[in-house]
């Protein structure tokens, strides 16, 4: 069998440079022969952003702060204008104030909590919308979530909140948009080393906890998220769609650390 996205077009936001789990995913649909367009944040993360998307022969590469409402309804022009429809969107994005990724979740503040839930989770129902306009043959749309949406992680917060909203909107978007053939699902990541990620405090203890006691007894690599993004995105997870697709090394099916680390 030929590449197994040759000729399909999708959506790429998140990247913000080589470690983004945007890029990693990229990366994989590009070697699968998809055509992508990019978004970035702004100037200041286009400059890493732009060059990358450049490299897969990208030809869409627009700014989108998802905050913006008429930015994202720009994209969804520029992607209408020049390519007419959609394959696919892959939402890599998130954000919450960092100082709140710290201490109690109870601190939380009203205007933050409100500010994470938009970027972090409303705006993936709100691009899947206009990514559906523009799929007339069916689609896929996938974000990206983390375990800390159902089990408490120190320092997660309102992020966990917001993960947890957000992998509810996969179920529901699922729903409303499966009669038109487009399927909806999350992947569910263990910790990596982005610029995201190091936004939570004292992440490096949290990353190596989950890397000691996963029954892999590490992390996963961009590759491996860039490959399971492949499989829900492409013909291959035709049947699946609602679902919440954990790659983090068996993390989340863990109870407890290991005996040896219970003895210590
Ligand atoms: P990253 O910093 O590389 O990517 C985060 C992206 O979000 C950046 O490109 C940034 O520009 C974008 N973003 C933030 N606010 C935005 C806004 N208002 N408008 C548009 N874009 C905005 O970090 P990452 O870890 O690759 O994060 C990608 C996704 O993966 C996020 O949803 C994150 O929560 C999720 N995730 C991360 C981990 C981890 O450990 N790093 C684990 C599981 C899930």
């Amino acid at each position: 069998p030929g590449p197994l996205l040759a000729g399909k077009r999708g959506l790429v936001m998140g990247v913000a440079n080589d470690r983004s789990i945007a890029w990693g995913i990229a990366r994989v649909l590009a070697g699968q022969g998809a055509d992508l367009a990019f978004t970035y944040q702004g100037e200041a993360f286009g400059r890493r952003a732009i060059p990358l998307a450049e490299s897969v022969g990208s030809k869409i590469i627009v700014p989108c702060d998802v905050s913006d409402l008429d930015s994202v309804d720009k994209v969804f022009e520029e992607i209408k204008k020049t390519w007419g429809s959609l394959d696919f969107i892959v939402h890599a994005l998130a954000f919450s104030d960092r100082r709140e990724l710290h201490g109690r979740y109870a601190d939380t503040t009203r205007d933050n909590f409100v500010n994470t839930m938009v970027i972090s989770c409303f705006s993936f129902t709100e691009i899947a919308k206009r990514a559906a306009e523009l799929m007339p043959n069916g689609g896929s749309l996938l974000t990206l979530t983390y375990g800390g949406a159902t089990r408490w992680v120190p320092s997660y917060n309102v992020m966990g909140v917001a993960k947890a909203a957000l992998e509810a909107s996969v179920r529901y978007l699922a729903a409303d948009l499966g009669p038109q053939g487009i399927r909806v699902n999350a992947v569910s990541a263990g910790p990596m080393r982005t610029l995201a990620g190091a936004g939570i405090s004292d992440a490096r203890v949290i990353f190596n906890y989950q890397r000691d006691h996963s029954p892999l007894r590490r992390t996963p690599t961009l590759d491996e998220v860039g490959g399971s993004a492949l499989y829900l995105l492409s013909d291959m997870g035709g049947a699946v769609t609602g679902e919440v697709h954990f790659v983090d090394c068996g993390y989340s099916t863990v109870a407890m650390p290991t005996l040896e680390a219970l003895k210590e």
